[in-house]
């Protein structure tokens, strides 16, 4: 593991705010990133020495890219893995492609987490209006039915009540294959967010309790009450089974919902996260950091706690229309993510508070 000398070039599958921090943070260690996009507008882009706009699946465009970059790395989970061969000798790849296997399909997550001892909601797998019907008999009522593939932010999902039409939210999630999970009761829900280094070393951020709105993270607050705490090993032992068994390297966030029989893993982030951003001023050294170490093989950062208390807010939609009055409080540390358009739904930023 030769590290990677300043000056060299990080390529980033990806174009948005996560990609945006991680050219920052790449920046500070004197490296040059080199964004890789479907769209011509990226947010990452802007803070970048290159950018590349093509598509995932453009085998010429990112062979060419890769030529151009000493390490890649990826901001978004659901980047093509069959067009990622074509630069597979060309540049090492970190977090490894295993890890966007699993985490792109929410059947192969469960079961990968489950193989690793950890326990999931109930699931059970829906190809059509029939097999639905009989997974919703099976995992129960309320359930949640979920794209297998491609969703976030809560969206290609459709809540099931007990005696709901089932046609209705068939059509809802538009004919995809589909997962129907049993709902969980659960008190709070928390992330695992660890940094694993080319030499395995695991490192942990605290463990944030995420608070979510409409499917979409809402804060992360650190530290997180004692219930969260009470699982916080049990989960850590999880995740870092699961990265160890896809020897993986960078930043890894596994999701949990804390109950009363013990965490209860829901889905993992082969990457930086949302409910990670407080540690760029809340922790001793930053998600964002510490994965561009990581990949670079560079020593691992401090993961410590920066202050006794921290609050992360997400800006969502009009919300940093009110960046004047955040701004006003000089205590917050606002960070806008340059999108122009708001719109509901849409991440435009967020806001750090640190209580000493
Ligand atoms: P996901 O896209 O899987 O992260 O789901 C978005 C949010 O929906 C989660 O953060 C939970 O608040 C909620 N949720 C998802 N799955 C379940 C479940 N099986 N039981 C209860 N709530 C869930």
């Amino acid at each position: 593991m030769t590290p990677l000398p300043p000056g060299s070039t990080i390529g980033i599958l990806g174009g948005g705010q996560l990609g945006r921090m991680l050219s920052i943070a790449a920046a500070q260690l004197g490296y040059r990133c080199h964004i890789y996009a479907p769209d011509e507008t990226s947010v990452a882009a802007e803070v970048a020495a290159e950018f590349t706009c093509a598509q995932d699946d453009d085998v010429a465009s990112l062979g060419g890219f890769a030529d151009c970059c000493d390490v890649i790395t990826f901001e978004f989970e659901n980047v093509p893995v069959a067009p990622l061969a074509a630069i597979a000798d060309r540049a090492p790849l970190y977090p490894p492609v295993a890890a966007l296997d699993v985490a792109q399909n929410r059947i192969a997550e469960k079961t990968f987490a489950r193989a690793h001892g950890g326990t999931t909601a109930p699931f059970a797998e829906v190809t059509d209006r029939e097999s639905l019907e009989k997974a919703v008999d099976e995992v129960g009522a309320p359930a949640i039915l979920k794209t297998i593939r491609m969703g976030y932010d809560g969206k290609g999902q459709a809540r099931i009540k007990p005696g709901d039409d089932l046609t209705a939210h068939w059509d809802s999630v538009g004919h995809q294959p589909c997962v129907a999970e049993g709902f969980v009761t659960f008190s709070h829900e928390f992330s695992v967010i660890l940094v694993r280094g080319q030499d395995g070393i695991i490192g942990y951020w605290d463990t944030p309790h995420n608070i979510h709105e409409d499917g979409i993270l809402a804060q992360s607050l650190v530290p997180a009450p004692t219930e969260i705490i009470a699982q916080e090993q049990a989960a850590r032992a999880l995740a870092a089974k699961m990265a160890e068994a896809m020897n993986y390297v960078g930043v890894l966030t596994c999701e949990f919902f804390a109950t009363t029989d013990g965490p209860v893993f829901n889905e993992m982030a082969p990457r930086v996260h949302n409910s990670g951003h407080w540690t760029i001023e809340g922790a001793v050294t930053s998600q964002f950091e510490n994965h561009i170490r990581a990949i670079c093989g560079l020593p691992l950062g401090d993961t410590g706690l920066a202050a006794e208390k921290v609050e992360m807010t997400n800006l969502i939609g009009g919300d940093a229309d009110q960046w004047q009055t955040l701004l006003s409080d000089p205590a917050n540390h606002l960070h806008l993510y340059g999108k122009g358009e708001s719109r509901p739904g849409r991440k435009m930023g967020h806001v750090t508070k640190l209580f000493f």
